[in-house]
C-alpha cells in the first residue's frame, strides 16, 4: 500500500466517522427535542386537569338502588323482583 492509499483510506475513514457522528447527534437531538415535547404535553395536561373542577363520581350501582327504592311499593313486590303485588298495595289499587 503506497502512502498515497493510505492517506485515501484515511480520509475515507473520517468523512465516514463524521458521516455517523452527524447522524448520532441529528438523532440525539430529535429524542431531546420529542422527550420535551412530551414533558410539556404532560404538564400542559395535568394543568388543564387541575383547573376542572372536581365532580362526583358516578355511581351506577346507587342508581340503580335509588331507582329501586323509589318504585318500591310492597311486601310481594320485592320477593317477586317487582312482578306482583300485594292485594292492599297501592299500586293494585290504581289499577
Ligand atoms: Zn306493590
Amino acid at each position: 500500500m503506497t502512502p498515497d492509499q493510505t492517506l485515501n483510506v484515511a480520509a475515507i475513514g473520517a468523512f465516514f466517522g463524521l458521516v455517523i457522528f452527524a447522524a448520532l447527534v441529528g438523532l440525539l437531538a430529535a429524542v431531546y427535542v420529542a422527550v420535551c415535547r412530551a414533558i410539556d404535553t404532560r404538564k400542559a395536561r395535568q394543568a388543564a386537569h387541575a383547573q376542572q373542577p372536581e365532580t362526583e363520581p358516578i355511581d351506577a350501582i346507587d342508581d340503580v338502588v335509588a331507582v329501586a327504592l323509589a318504585g318500591a311499593c310492597c311486601e310481594p313486590w320485592w320477593a317477586t323482583c317487582g312482578l306482583h303485588h300485594a292485594h292492599t298495595c297501592p299500586t293494585t289499587m290504581k289499577d
